[in-house]
């Protein structure tokens, strides 16, 4: 059985490394802020190249506080995606906002920057494109429409730890990234985690004081802040693999270098990669009108696979209350009809993507 994903063979890789970071953690008895919140923050700021980043919770109270520090409330618009995970579109629910979908690129599933600014109103705070399956999405043309609109940006990286937009790591493009620290994403903890970087003081200043309720000095609260922390024991943990986020990254292109090569001449559509583009590869996702026969196939040969995303958010119940048709967008909605993402990670061997290749070929004979 090759499995969609491993989450153990990370672990046992740097078991000893981690196991001593939880026992430093667990023996020091400091579970809540402290050095190694403090440290991680740091390094992640060196990570991706900002003057500030700022842990919090998890991915979606990364977006929330982000947007919050950018002033976002109720009567706002925020731009998002029509193509993403419902959380990029809940962090602007959360602030009262609201959000104003728009539609990806074929080619990339990223958001078209061609189509924003017919999006754009007088209420448009922020656009919040998301780096999707760890393809960066076209920051300059987001970013001069945005300057030339009085717009902040926000990106999404939860996908993209360790992504390069022409030749320069996502974290310090826009106003701020907010990422999250999944189990599952590229750079994972062992439970939930999350965090902003940004170059700007007065963002990376309001979250520090939004995640811990409001407060800058103990029991004195400037705002009505929220408990949104990242725990001293995923910090450690964090630090550790932290350290080999570019080595595992590194395996990741293999293996998709590996599928792209296996798999052209199929009638697969297969990931596209702009020039100015360096991806995560968090996902390696293929299009096909008949998917769910093909995901059908993979899974008797053993394979495993999943769809992301099946349902897009404007279908979505938790949204039937903004009155979005159906049909409203189109291209989101035919992406979720023909998408599947194949087996990728640090731990996915040469031989398993080789399997994979070969379990697809015959699948669509
Ligand atoms: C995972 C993810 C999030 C949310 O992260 P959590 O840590 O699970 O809250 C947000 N946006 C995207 C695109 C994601 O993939």
């Amino acid at each position: 059985m090759i499995p969609f994903l491993d989450l153990k063979s990370p672990y046992l890789e740097l078991k000893s490394e981690i196991d001593d970071a939880i026992a430093r953690v667990v023996g020091s008895g400091w579970y809540i802020g402290g050095p190694e919140v403090d440290q991680f923050d740091a390094d992640y700021a060196a990570y991706c190249e900002t003057t500030h980043a700022v842990s919090v919770a998890n991915g979606l109270d990364a977006l929330h506080l982000a947007l919050l520090a950018m002033d976002v409330g109720p009567g706002d618009e925020v731009i998002v995606p029509s193509n993403t995970y419902i959380a990029t579109w809940l962090a602007v629910n959360q602030c009262g906002a609201t959000p104003v979908p728009v539609e990806p690129v074929d080619a990339t599933y990223n958001i078209d920057p061609a189509r924003i600014e017919a999006a754009i109103t007088p209420r448009t705070k922020v656009i919040l494109p998301v780096h999707l399956y760890g393809q960066p999405a076209d920051l300059d043309p987001i970013l001069e429409i945005a300057r030339k609109h009085g717009l902040q940006v926000l990106e999404d990286g939860a996908q993209a730890h360790g992504a390069r937009y022409k030749g320069r790591r996502l974290g310090g493009h826009g106003d701020a990234v907010a990422w999250s620290f999944y189990p599952g994403k590229n750079l994972g903890a062992l439970g939930d985690g999350g965090a902003i970087t940004t170059n700007d003081p007065q963002i990376a200043d309001r979250i520090r004081v939004l995640r811990n309720y409001g407060s800058r000095a103990k029991y004195v609260n400037e705002v009505k802040g929220f408990n949104s922390r990242l725990d001293p024991l995923q910090a450690a943990v964090l630090q550790v693999k932290l350290r080999h986020l570019d080595a595992w990254n590194a395996r990741r292109k293999g293996i998709a270098a590996q599928y792209l090569e296996g798999l052209t001449g199929t009638s697969l559509v297969l990931p596209h990669v702009p020039d100015w583009a360096d991806p995560s590869w968090h996902l390696f996702v293929v299009r096909h009108p008949q998917r769910d026969a093909l995901a059908q196939r993979l899974a008797a040969a053993e394979i495993g696979t999943l769809i992301h995303y099946p349902i897009p958010p404007h279908r979505q119940r938790a949204y039937a209350d903004a009155g979005f048709a159906d049909d409203a967008f189109p291209r989101a909605g035919n992406m979720a009809h023909e998408v599947l993402s194949l087996p990728i990670g640090p731990h996915c061997e040469r031989e398993h993507a080789s399997r994979v290749i070969e379990s697809v070929r015959k699948a669509l004979v």
